[in-house]
């Protein structure tokens, strides 16, 4: 094994979009869903369930649901980027706000589900009725899971302390890289340590978050554009850890990746972490 743990966020990182809103679009209920998510108690998880529950009484069934699944854009560099850092040995991932379901079944199409050892999001069945139903990763119901920074349903920066201390119990020696876009991806980013990478998505709300809050930060940040950065940011780390230059940093010559946060170009590269104290406008 390359030492190496990568855990991908899934809606806009993995796929291109967010897998609710893609669905919900898909079968003409986006209008609704926002028309009812103000008056819903409990927010969003159970008004999807209550989505799908609509859905069922249409007369839409499972394999319905699947075909728009399989539609979900992704950009052609993601799946080879999967399964190179895979076949380099690395463990991979899935820490994501979306469900189970819609992940696993976008990953099977894709052929990439057997790449990764773990995928923690929210849980969701089809029941006996042929319904799929959807909850919370955290029953927020009965307690709060303490994190102010996340939404009640997930805290991924627990999820990322409980992956930390699983390697660490397990005596392993890795490091971690982290890829997301999301403000739910913050908090785990303020998990990772000096000797971790933190690859947010340019323009997206983790980058803004990292940016302005860079003194908090310490893995050392590629952010990434598109699905082609993420590939050639991805497997650049891995490549430079796997030959010995070691993690974060030291490493000789390495390619300039150009990344812009909404406030301009910036050059990084193997040397340079993130910029500490950039200004951004707001
Ligand atoms: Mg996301
Ligand atoms: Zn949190």
């Amino acid at each position: 094994m390359a030492g190496i743990v990568v855990v991908f966020d899934f809606d806009s990182t993995i796929i291109e979009c967010d897998s609710d809103n893609w669905l919900l679009d898909e079968f003409g209920l986006t209008e609704k869903f926002y028309q009812l998510l103000p008056t819903t108690p409990w927010g969003w998880n159970p008004l999807m369930d209550k989505m799908m529950n609509e859905l069922h009484s249409q007369g839409k069934t499972i394999e319905d649901i699947v075909e728009v699944l399989k539609r979900t854009p992704i950009h052609p560099c993601i799946v080879p980027a999967i399964k190179a850092a895979h076949s380099l040995g690395c463990e991979l991932k899935i820490v994501s706000d979306a469900n189970i379901f819609f992940i696993e079944t976008i990953l099977k199409h894709h052929g990439v589900r057997h790449c990764f050892s773990e995928i923690t999001a929210n849980p969701s069945f089809v029941n006996e009725e042929g319904r799929l139903r959807i909850g919370p990763y955290y029953d927020y119901l009965k307690s709060s899971h303490g994190c102010s920074l996340c939404p009640p349903n997930m805290c991924k920066g627990l999820v990322m302390d409980r992956i930390q201390n699983s390697l660490d119990a397990a005596g392993k020696k890795k490091f971690m890289i982290y890829l997301g876009d999301g403000s739910g991806d913050f908090c785990p980013s303020l998990k990772l340590k000096d000797s971790d990478y933190l690859t947010p998505r340019t323009n997206f709300r983790l980058c803004d978050l990292v940016s302005k809050n860079s003194n908090a930060i310490k893995a050392e940040v590629h952010a990434w554009r598109d699905g082609a950065e993420l590939e050639n940011v991805l497997l650049h780390i891995i490549n430079k850890t796997i030959n010995g230059e070691g993690s974060n940093g030291t490493s000789g010559s390495t390619p300039i990746i150009s990344v812009d946060c909404k406030f301009g170009t910036i050059s990084i590269d193997g040397h340079n972490p993130f910029p500490k104290a950039l200004s951004v406008p707001i």
